[in-house]
This record gives C-alpha cells, structure tokens and sequence, in this order.
C-alpha cells in the first residue's frame, strides 16, 4: 500500500487509519517499491493506497511515478492499480491510467443506495463510475476493473442493477468478495446481513 498506513478518509468497513493530516508522503517510495518488486520477479502486482484528501493532487503524480519506474525496471511485469477517486478530478485520473499501467481499478464497494451508509461522504457511486469510465477513456486498452462487498444488506435486485452497470454506457467486469470473510468489522461498522 503506498502514500502511508493513515487515510484522510473513514470509511466504515475499513480498518486503516484515519486522520486529516496524515505524515507527508516519502518521496524515495517510487524507486525503492519498484526496485523491491523487480526484485521479487512478480509477474502480476497489484498497488493500492491510502486516499490522500490532504495533498493537492490527491497523491495522483506520486503513485503515476511509482507505475512508471516499475515498468522501466520490469518491463514485463503487469501492474494493477487499485486507486481512490482523488475526489473526481479527471486530470488525477488521467494521469495515472497513463502512466503505463494495466488495470485501473477503483472500487464501488457496495450498490448505490447503501453507499452513504457505507463509504465515506465524500466518496459517491456516481462518482467512483465517472473515474473508472475516465480511466478508460483516457488510453486505449486500459482495462477497468471495481469490486462491491456482499452481505451489507443490498437487495439482489440492487446487485444486479449494479452488475449489469445500467449507470453506464457498457458493462464493467466485476469482482465480488464476502464482506465476513474480508473484513474484521469495527465497532462503528455497518450491519451485516446473510440473506
Ligand atoms: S478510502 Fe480506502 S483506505 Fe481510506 S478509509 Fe476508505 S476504504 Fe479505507
């Protein structure tokens, strides 16, 4: 996970830490995490991070330069990006679907109506779609990828809606994963359900 272990935001299935001024970001973390992963001689590698509200540009620039000196020290690695919104801002976007990454993946989490229950306010259904249509829009053959949590209570009529992407021109490839299973919920957490 890059740009830190604290969050400026507080989602409530999620476990990290939270705090409006996280530690300033370590400007050596692009080459040491590529050079760790070339290293390591991965094929596939999947980087994520904190959402960083506190930083002008969301930490867009620094995880785009963390993809780019990956792929010059293993070019043949493949990259997933698992991003935040940087609180849907194209250009943030923009640039790290161009950074030579092959998939762009931001999680919607859960359906639409649950969504403020669930995720921070400042996150939106609408607009975590609108990031991955931009990623997809800003290179060709970039594939997007989102996930949703099952188990918070959402109708199998809302699931549905949602994977058939019927806010979207097309479909997107969806992913799911138990929230039981994935999540040691908080005690601020949503309820659970295991209809
Ligand atoms: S934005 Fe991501 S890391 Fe931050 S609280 Fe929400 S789920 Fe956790």
């Amino acid at each position: 996970m890059l740009m830190g272990d604290t969050c400026t935001r507080g989602c409530r299935f999620c476990s990290v830490k939270t705090s409006r001024a996280p530690p300033p970001l370590d400007p050596h973390e692009p080459e040491h995490t590529a050079e760790a992963l070339s290293r390591w001689g991965l094929g596939y590698v999947v980087l994520t991070s904190v959402d960083r509200d506190d930083l002008a540009d969301g930490g867009a620039a620094h995880f785009a330069e963390t993809v780019r000196k990956i792929k010059h020290k293993a070019p043949g690695m493949l990259v997933e990006a698992l991003t935040g919104d940087y609180a849907g801002d194209e250009a943030m976007v923009a640039m790290v679907a161009r950074s030579g990454l092959d998939v762009y993946a931001h999680n919607v989490e859960t359906v639409e109506a649950l969504t403020p229950m669930v995720r921070d306010r400042r996150a939106g259904f609408g607009q975590s779609l609108r990031v991955l249509r931009w990623a997809k829009e800003s290179r060709e053959g970039v594939i997007t990828k989102t996930s949703v949590m099952l188990g918070l209570g959402e109708t199998e009529e809302q699931l549905w809606e949602t994977l058939r992407g019927e806010s979207l021109s097309s479909p997107l490839p969806f992913s799911s994963r138990n929230y039981l299973l994935t999540y040691r919920p908080q005690p601020s957490a949503p309820p659970t359900s295991t209809s």
